[in-house]
């Protein structure tokens, strides 16, 4: 099996990626600081990342590590913001870009995909269907497979954000972070409790869709039968087996929110912090306002993971 990437990967990845990926700004509102009287919050603001999300980290990191290869084509299995991502790097280093998608998938995200060039192909509804359709893709047509979160180079470029928290908010004492297939929060974890373990990294998921948690409640991986949630960058079935390594080595606390307080956490990001959000980047920063005793005296980040978000949120 391959093993938990390093400081140094993370490292590599943000030479790789410098230049392309934009440091993103840690924001504040003294309205939401209210909601936390004695802890102080900032938000890591990867919805103003380059196609939308945190994705496009690691996707280029691991795009521009197969160039090598010499791939005629690269492919993935997503229900959004991955297959953007790797639409971008796929058109940046002009490749052909083929993504499976769910027939569920939000019509602005495949959109997104075909404006940078993608082919699109609608497969099924489960995570399973679309990764073995995608990798049976890779293997008649020679084109390299793009994991969406169980990978080391995915999992490198996600780590590059733990770098740019520390060097903006070195102070800082928790950080939080939403857990889909868990790519986001290895390499974060990874960043910061290689350079800064005395920091608490905590991961969030929506109470229907909380494989991390429940994993860890187990003592092993677990896969729900199903989930449901409105962050729809969250409801992976099961967390990556190299997610579930790095997960268990370096993160120290897993916890669950309800739907209502994502909804509630949405809203109150939206509008005070006029920011365009997802509900997937909601879900993290919704656990410390449904917690706020839990951070007397601290300085947090929650990271907003994307703001790739359709016209049917906005009816809330
Ligand atoms: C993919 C995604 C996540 C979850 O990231 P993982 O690496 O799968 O854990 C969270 N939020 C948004 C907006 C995403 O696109």
């Amino acid at each position: 099996m391959t093993s938990i990437p390093t400081i140094l990967d993370i490292y590599t990845a943000q030479r790789r990626t410098s230049g392309i990926i934009k440091h993103t700004p840690l924001l504040s509102s003294t309205l939401i600081d209210r909601k936390l009287p004695d802890a102080s919050l900032r938000f890591k603001a990867e919805n103003l990342q380059r196609t939308g999300s945190f994705k496009i980290r690691g996707a280029f990191n691991k795009v521009t590590e197969i160039l090598a290869q010499n791939p005629v084509g690269i492919v993935t299995a997503s229900s959004g913001n991955h297959g953007q991502a790797v639409a971008w790097a796929g058109k940046h280093y002009q490749m052909p870009v083929h993504i499976v998608v769910p027939e569920t998938a939000p019509a602005s995200k495949v959109l997104a995909s075909q404006g940078y060039g993608a082919t699109v192909e609608y497969c099924g509804t489960t995570s399973l269907e679309r990764i073995e359709r995608a990798q049976s893709l890779a293997h008649q047509n020679n084109w390299v497979y793009i994991p969406p979160f169980d990978d080391p180079q995915i999992i490198a470029g996600q780590g590059t954000i733990g770098l740019e928290i520390l060097a903006d908010w070195p102070e800082v004492h928790s950080v939080l972070v939403p857990i889909g297939g868990g790519g986001l929060i290895s390499g974060i974890a990874i960043a910061i409790k290689s350079l800064r373990p005395d920091i608490t990294l905590i991961g969030v998921e929506p109470i229907g869709a909380a494989k991390a948690w429940e994993s860890r409640r187990q003592g092993h991986r677990i896969t729900l039968n199903q989930s449901h949630s409105i962050a729809d960058g969250l409801k992976t079935s099961q967390i990556g087996e190299l997610n579930d390594l790095c997960i268990s080595t370096y993160v120290d606390e897993i916890h669950t929110v309800t739907e209502a307080e994502i909804i509630e956490a949405f809203w109150l990001m939206t509008s005070r912090l006029k920011a365009v959000i997802e509900p997937s980047g909601a879900a993290a920063a919704a656990f410390a306002f449904s917690h706020p005793d839990r951070f007397t005296g601290q300085n947090v980040v929650a990271i907003i993971s994307g703001g790739n978000v359709g016209r049917g949120t906005f009816s809330l």
